[in-house]
């Protein structure tokens, strides 16, 4: 590496760091505290509980008892490795980029949902009936693991059928799509969760059902003793959480076992259908499917899983891939089709996103691309669904264009449908130039396809092009150029695109643009030579 290299990179990293000590500090101080930069950091969703911030959160708590950090000293506790995370969380650069804003309208449907208390606990497993009904619990974590929990965050709960889909894309990793589908159909079955019914080919309808998630813990590592099977799907549950564990509640499992007449029944049925690969010993997988359904997990964790989903199967705290994308692809597609028992179809039409509950209440969603959220009270509907769960998706898509085709229609991502026009103005704007920052393309053209003008501007007369020209991104800078009607628009402070690519020093921006200047400035000379002479400088 050329000492020109290191020299740029260390001024770079000094302005990261310059950067975000000012974002934290208050105007009339030169130094921060430990407490208001984990503050900062909080607020827009990355906790010092995250693992990607370890270093800097060891560094940090040496100041904890009182002392102020100078810049010098701030420098010094921000690792490299996390110091691009902590600059682009501080300058609303990750995908939820309003975090407070976004943790404040979660909150507020959350609260509304609170009042929702009919239906009742799962009667049917022992152990379930006896959770207190008033738990709940919110958690919410974006593909870029931003989080944030609210209510009662610290208790755990069962995943109950929220396992299926986890099963059903462990089969799909392990043995493959066809072996998979060979023994467990993809059709909503239109009945309830755990009917005594097969498909047309003897086999269970989809995955998301007890048939079918008997099967597919069937395919999970057959051969294996049962502890080893136990122990590999924890690890995979542990993976998706970003590395903390899940737990496994006992008194469920037995309790469960212990009332388990409809699923071996449904086993039974199956086996003598021919449902199972050869050789499947169908008591261990009852067995082996009760323990997936009594692990247990915080709404915390729960969301983090969801976000790996999200995030096509690579978990956002560690950046470890867990699920192949085609896996997540056909397991979101399931949940999408078959997630709610028989509200499925409703809640595909009138929520629109993949989601999987289960009888201990709790409801895993995903809003791919963007986030998973875990919601967590134990009171269910005549359909098993949770009461409050239902409640509070439909809302969220209300407030969220976060349905599946929601991009159909006039609403952007994260823009609330009752804002002021001012407001949605502001809102379109701020994602407009974020994805220009960040060289989010796509996100771009879905924007402008949304009606956004991509060269509408800010309070301060920033653009797109401003923003994508500061941070050097071509393929946007063109993508623009061909797209707004004023390529050269000033700023409050004067400056156009061209300025700040050079004040940067993009040189590739420059370029593009002094070409773009000079072919409009020939065409126009084209048309009428004499009133433009002159006017290119
Ligand atoms: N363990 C439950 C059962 O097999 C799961 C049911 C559910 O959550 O849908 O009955």
């Amino acid at each position: 590496m050329s000492t020109d290299i290191v020299h740029l990179d260390q001024f770079r990293e000094e302005n990261i760091a310059l950067n975000i000590f000012n974002a934290i500090r208050r105007e009339d101080s030169n130094t921060v505290s430990a407490s208001e930069i984990f503050a900062a950091l909080e607020a827009n969703g990355v906790d010092r509980r995250d693992r990607r911030i370890r270093k800097t959160v060891e560094r940090l708590s040496a100041y904890e008892s009182g002392e102020r950090l100078d810049f010098n000293a701030f420098h010094e506790a921000l690792s490299k490795e996390n110091a691009t995370l902590i600059h682009r969380s501080l300058s609303g650069d990750l995908i939820i980029p309003d975090f407070a804003e976004f943790r404040h309208r979660m909150i507020n449907i959350f609260e509304y949902c609170r009042e929702f208390t009919g239906g009742e606990v799962a009667g049917y497993i022992p152990q379930l009936a006896r959770v207190d009904p008033e738990l709940y619990a919110l958690g919410v974590c974006s593909v870029d693991g931003q989080q944030f929990s609210h209510g009662d965050d610290d208790e755990t709960y069962c995943v109950q059928s929220t396992c299926k889909p986890i099963n059903y894309a462990i089969a799909l990793d392990l043995v493959g799509q066809q072996t998979v589908h060979s023994h467990v159909g993809r059709e909503p079955s239109g009945r309830s969760f755990n009917e005594l019914t097969l498909n047309g080919k003897g086999l269970p309808h989809n995955p998301m059902i007890n048939a079918g998630a008997i099967m597919c813990a069937s395919l999970i590592k057959p051969h294996q003793p049962l502890a080893d099977r136990f122990d590999y799907i924890m690890s995979v549950w542990r993976a998706l959480a970003g590395g903390r564990k899940t737990g496994f509640d006992n008194s469920v499992y037995l309790s469960e076992k212990a009332t388990a007449d409809r699923n071996f029944a449904l086993a039974y049925f199956m086996r003598e259908n021919n449902a199972f690969p050869p050789d499947t010993n169908i008591i261990d997988t009852l067995d082996f499917y009760f323990q997936c359904c009594s692990i247990t997990l915080d709404a915390r964790q729960m969301a983090v899983i969801a976000a790996s989903l999200a995030n096509g199967g690579v978990c956002p705290l560690t950046n470890r891939r867990v699920f192949q994308t085609e896996t997540v692809k056909n397991c979101l597609s399931l949940m999408y089709s078959c997630g709610m028992y028989d509200f499925s179809g409703e809640y595909a039409f009138t929520v629109g996103i993949p989601a999987k509950s289960g009888v201990s209440g709790a409801l895993m969603m995903v809003v791919p691309g963007v986030c998973g959220v875990a919601l967590w009270s134990p009171r269910l509907d005549a359909l098993g669904n949770s009461v409050r769960g239902v409640e509070f998706s439909r809302r969220l898509v209300d407030v969220f264009a976060f349905h599946t085709y929601a991009n159909m229609t006039d609403d952007y991502r994260l823009i609330d449908p009752r804002q002021s026009e001012i407001e949605r103005h502001a809102d379109a704007s701020v994602h407009l130039c974020a994805a220009a920052a960040r060289g989010d393309l796509g996100e771009i053209r879905r924007l402008s396809a949304n009606g956004v003008d991509p060269g509408m501007a800010d309070y301060d007369g920033r653009t797109a092009l401003h923003l994508a020209a500061c941070e050097g991104r071509a393929s946007v800078v063109a993508y623009l150029l061909d797209r707004c009607s004023q390529i050269m628009p000033r700023d409050r402070w004067g400056n156009t695109p061209l300025d700040d690519a050079r004040r940067e020093g993009r040189e590739e921006i420059v370029a593009i643009m002094e070409r773009r200047l000079a072919q409009d400035h020939a065409q126009a000379e084209a048309t009428d030579p004499a009133q433009n002479a002159g006017e290119l400088g």
